[in-house]
């Protein structure tokens, strides 16, 4: 007799994973993310996490971190709109909009909670929502939670966003555009310039989900809407803190009233629990220290300058990437599986990625190096690239 508890229909989906070859076990950590670390048991070098600022163990971090809880405890104890906004949270807010010179910023406990929250509570029926076709899948998620319509432009064609707007305008009543500051696989920059000059010709809204920009682009890391020198002129800028800020969150920065109606609907922040004060303790001294110095993203574009000009000097495709992120493009989906095991032999995590989070025979290792990596490690990366590629027959 078939027992309902034994799951057979997920067992009989993993059966069909192991048969398409794409079953995995999870890699384990056993150390602090950082530029060294020990996985599976083998130390290896990183260069595949977001850490990007080095700050997910940096001492100062860690030790504001411990701070907020002795002073506020391990846990908020409720959501914010009960009794789980404390002031700190309140305070990092204030500091988040001043860091990205807004009117106001509004935190969530996740970028991925961000989008999911903010785009619902911003659209409704009779609004369409335009995004791009290599948007990340927390803005295709947040966009289906929307009652709004919803539109696609191919990645980063302001023709095709154009058309998309033209015939949009008369059909709707808000048009809001969401792009990726930075696109997660290519290392791509959107063409934020021309898209809000499209969104003003058409009095349509912009909103820029900046998780990969957060950190990395413009002064001290304030992201790619500085960097363009587009400040005021994007209506919801979303920032990331777990990725280059190094621990944990999300927050969508712009206008009051964008905060103020955010407060009242936003439902990750209605329905669940607030960040806890290590995490609030934690991105409040990495902001602090952005705000004070340049010195961790002049070191981050400075090794990803190294490693862009080693990596590209001995034969490999490196794409158009313009930013830390570095793929390094072998194409056949096997072949890219086989050149990210043997890297992981001699020394370096670097994952690989294929279809379908990437085009068919697009496959990448993506190597991200962070401003905590030393020359020393990356020449050593370096060389075992090239020991690689010369076994694998992909450089010359
Ligand atoms: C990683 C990522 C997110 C989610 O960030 P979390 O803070 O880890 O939830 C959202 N959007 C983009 C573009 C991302 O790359």
């Amino acid at each position: 007799m078939s027992n309902v508890h034994e799951l057979n229909f997920l067992k009989e989906k993993i059966e069909g994973l192991k048969n398409d070859g794409v079953y995995r076990e999870l890699p384990v950590l056993e150390t602090a993310s950082q530029a060294e670390v020990i996985l599976n048991g083998k130390k290896v070098i990183n260069l595949s996490s977001n850490n990007y600022l080095g700050f997910a163990n940096h001492p100062r971090l860690k030790k504001a971190a411990i701070e907020a809880v002795e002073k506020y405890g391990a846990g908020t104890g409720a959501v914010r709109t009960i009794i789980g906004n404390m002031d700190i949270h309140e305070n990092l807010e204030a500091l988040l909009a001043k860091f990205k010179k807004d009117e106001a910023a509004f935190l969530y406990q996740s970028a991925f909670n961000c989008n999911a929250g903010t785009i619902q509570a911003v659209t409704e029926a009779g609004d369409i929502i335009i995004s791009d076709e290599l948007n990340h899948a927390s803005i295709i998620d947040g966009c289906r939670l929307s009652k709004a319509s919803k539109g696609v432009y191919k990645h980063s064609d302001m023709d095709s966003l154009e058309a998309v707007l033209k015939d949009a305008r008369d059909k709707y009543k808000n048009i809001l555009i969401i792009t990726d500051g930075v696109f997660s696989m290519d290392g791509d920059i959107a063409k934020l310039p021309e898209i809000v000059s499209l969104a003003e010709k058409y009095e349509a809204l912009t909103y820029v989900d900046d998780s990969h920009g957060s950190g990395v682009l413009g002064e001290s890391g304030r992201g790619t809407i500085d960097h363009f020198g587009l400040h005021g002129r994007v209506d919801f800028s979303m920032g990331c803190l777990s990725k280059g800020i190094g621990v944990m969150g999300g927050y969508v920065s712009g206008s009051k009233a964008m905060y103020d109606w955010l407060s009242h609907r936003a439902r990750p922040v209605l329905f669940s629990t607030s960040l806890p004060p290590a995490v609030i303790g934690a991105v409040t001294e990495a902001i602090t220290m952005l705000m004070e110095s340049t010195e961790y993203t002049d070191r981050l574009w400075d090794n990803a300058k190294y490693w862009k000009s080693k990596i590209g000097s001995l034969g490999f495709n490196t794409g158009h990437s313009e930013t830390p992120i570095t793929p390094v493009i072998i194409g056949d989906e096997a072949k890219t599986m086989e050149f990210s095991r043997k890297l992981l032999e001699n020394g370096v995590f670097v994952s690989g990625i294929v279809f379908p989070t990437v085009p068919r025979g697009t496959g990448r290792v993506r190597c991200m190096v962070t401003a905590e990596h030393t020359k020393e490690q990356l020449d050593r990366a370096v060389a075992v690239f090239e020991k690689v590629g010369k076994e694998m027959n992909i450089l010359k």
